[in-house]
């Protein structure tokens, strides 16, 4: 089963597939978790989108595209793929289709989290990361453990990404190039929408049953 997480930034689409991947043994592939990690460990393609992905556009199509085959491709995670964060557009939705039939596969389903603007303001200005786990966390809604050795202050950090500025500027890339997208899947029978204002297991709840269904499907 190959799925899509879809939604405007801060979301919730990080926090449920990190759930997802342990129930349904899946493979996340956050390509903007792969772009931090370039960007993190200075590498060529690093600080080449370093001022891109700081600045809240999105990098290149061709870019992002690479980094997704080289997941894609092997036999490994065949089947057993969730896209957070990709497709952002039109052209990169098409991309995949390119892809994941060139490895013979297809996506089983796409899943939105739609939550208003006002709640994503307070997610990200809220969340932090911790850099050991990768656990996201929100000092309104979901706050860090206190006596944890893992994600502790010292281990958890704010995105470079997650000002209010940023956050504005990717809420309307998303609008602009990334929600028209939902027609696409739309047409082809594959949107779901789930309610991401609800709290966090509960649309964990109600995005297991959905991919419990999809997977008795196949
Ligand atoms: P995310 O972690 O999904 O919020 O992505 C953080 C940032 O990484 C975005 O604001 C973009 O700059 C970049 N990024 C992530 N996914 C893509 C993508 N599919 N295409 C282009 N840029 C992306």
């Amino acid at each position: 089963m190959n799925i899509v997480i879809f939604g405007p930034p801060g979301a919730g689409k990080g926090t449920q597939s990190n759930y997802i991947v342990k129930k349904f043994n899946l493979f996340p592939l956050s390509t903007g978790e792969f772009l931090r990690k370039e960007i993190k460990n200075k590498t060529e393609l690093g600080s080449k989108i370093a001022s891109i992905v700081n600045s809240g556009s999105l990098v290149s199509d061709e870019i992002a595209s690479k980094l997704n085959e080289k997941i894609i491709c092997q036999q490994q995670y065949k089947n057993r793929i969730i896209f957070d964060g990709y497709p952002r557009n039109i052209i990169q939705a098409q991309n995949l289709e390119f892809l994941l039939k060139k490895y013979d596969q297809k996506i089983d389903i796409v899943i939105k989290l739609a939550v208003k603007l006002e709640s994503i303001k307070k997610r990200i200005s809220g969340r932090s990361v911790c850099s050991l786990c990768g656990k996201i966390y929100n000092d309104f809604y979901n706050p860090a453990p206190k006596n944890s050795n893992c994600c502790s202050s010292k281990f958890l950090h704010k995105r470079g990404d997650d000002t209010l500025e940023v956050a504005t500027k990717r809420f309307q890339t998303y609008e602009k190039a990334t929600e028209p997208l939902l027609d696409f899947y739309k047409k082809l029978g594959l949107l779901k929408v789930v309610d991401g204002e609800s709290p966090i297991d509960q649309i964990y709840k109600e995005i297991s049953d959905i991919l419990a269904l999809v997977e008795a499907w196949l």
